[in-house]
């Protein structure tokens, strides 16, 4: 996208999120990837109109509320998106256009070129002189010629057109793939968990099937930030990014959730299963090690989780609320834990 800041040096990068961070906590901006791109972009100036439009809101003291930002993304990020595929959409159909034109053409010619042949075969009946027999294979000769010249010339269009539209094609799934992943962990953004929650809620009701849901949040991550600096936190969420990704398979959802949370869906898995799956993950990722980039070794990196089932008839509010309880109910018992929806305090139950 429009963004250039693949071409900043590491320095000038660290010193942009110097100036980002302290200004996202100043407007209360919620610390997830989307707001990271917004300010990023902002303070580094790569995109005018969103500096603009930022700027003005902060002079005017705007709130940045989740869904204004939201909304801010959307408008500069995602409409891009839609106005690139608009404009791959256009190529595509005067590819399209044009393929058909050349292979009408060449319809015609061969069409014309067999009824040469058609009145060659005729007039050959009618006992023809050696000079006629002479002028015919003249124009055979040149008709051939002519419609071999003319589908070598629509070969090699049609050569050009398939690998300019293969060009489109990767340029179509790049972006599409772009839009539900997150770029710093390559799994699943927030908008594809949206969409497979909205579609896996209906698929469990109808099919009156499970459906589970895991939150996990990596325990004390600020700590990470404030004592090795911002890489080694992006670092840190790589690794417990693969590491789940590890753990999931077939048609489980993972995704980032939101700045150090991710979320699991499980379709087709029953409470007991999703409490075991998260207590896996959660053993195999206090197990592990991480590095940083200098081998130099990082505290115990620990994950709380909390897991809901479905309930019939429910909808998406309740069902991640619950999750996000028993998050809260495992931060609440000393972190490094797991806490199901049976194992929810009543108190908390009430507080939902
Ligand atoms: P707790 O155990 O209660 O979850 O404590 P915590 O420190 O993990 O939680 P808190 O919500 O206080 O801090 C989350 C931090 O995550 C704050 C924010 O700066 C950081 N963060 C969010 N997204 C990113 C990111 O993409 N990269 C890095 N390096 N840090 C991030
Ligand atoms: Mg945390
Ligand atoms: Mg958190």
């Amino acid at each position: 996208m429009a963004s250039s800041s693949f071409y900043v040096t590491l320095e000038e990068s660290h010193a942009i999120l110097r100036k980002v961070l302290p200004l996202m906590s100043e407007q209360r901006v919620p610390t997830v990837p989307e707001n990271y791109t917004v300010w990023y972009d902002y303070v580094s100036g790569t995109n005018e109109g969103l500096a603009r439009e930022i700027k003005r809101m902060v002079d005017d003291g705007d709130l940045f509320s989740p869904e204004v930002c939201r909304s801010i993304y959307e408008r500069f990020y995602l409409e891009e998106i839609r106005s690139e595929v608009d404009g791959i959409q256009d190529a595509v159909r005067e590819a399209v256009q044009t393929v058909l034109g050349e292979l009408g053409e060449l319809g015609e010619d061969i069409g014309h070129f067999s009824s040469v042949l058609d009145e060659a075969g005729e007039s050959l009946k009618r006992e023809p002189t050696p000079e006629d027999l002479n002028q015919l294979i003249v124009k055979l000769a040149q008709e051939t010629r002519r419609t071999r010249e003319r589908s070598m010339e629509v070969e090699g269009s049609l050569q050009g057109m398939a690998s300019e539209l293969s060009e489109l094609r990767a340029k179509v799934s790049a972006l599409s793939r772009d839009s539900v992943t997150d770029a710093l962990t390559g799994i699943a953004n927030r908008r594809a968990f949206d969409e497979a929650l909205a579609r896996l809620i209906e698929e469990a009701t109808e099919e009156n099937r499970d459906l589970c849901l895991i939150l996990a949040d990596i325990d004390h991550f600020k700590a990470f930030n404030d004592t090795h600096g911002h890489l080694v936190g992006d670092r840190v969420l790589r690794f417990v990014a693969q590491e789940m990704a590890q753990c999931v398979k077939g048609k489980d959802v993972l995704c980032r959730y939101g700045g150090e949370e991710f979320a699991i869906l499980l379709p087709a898995t029953p409470y007991t299963g999703a409490i075991m799956l998260a207590e896996s993950i959660r053993a195999i990722i206090e197990a592990q090690i991480v590095d940083t980039a200098e081998g130099e070794e990082i505290d115990n990196v620990t994950i709380s989780l909390g897991v809901s089932q479905l309930s019939p008839g429910e909808t998406t509010t309740t069902f991640i609320e619950r999750a996000d309880a028993c998050l809260y109910q495992s931060k609440d018992q000393g972190r490094n834990r797991v806490t199901g929806e049976r194992d929810l305090d009543q108190r908390a139950r009430q507080a939902e």
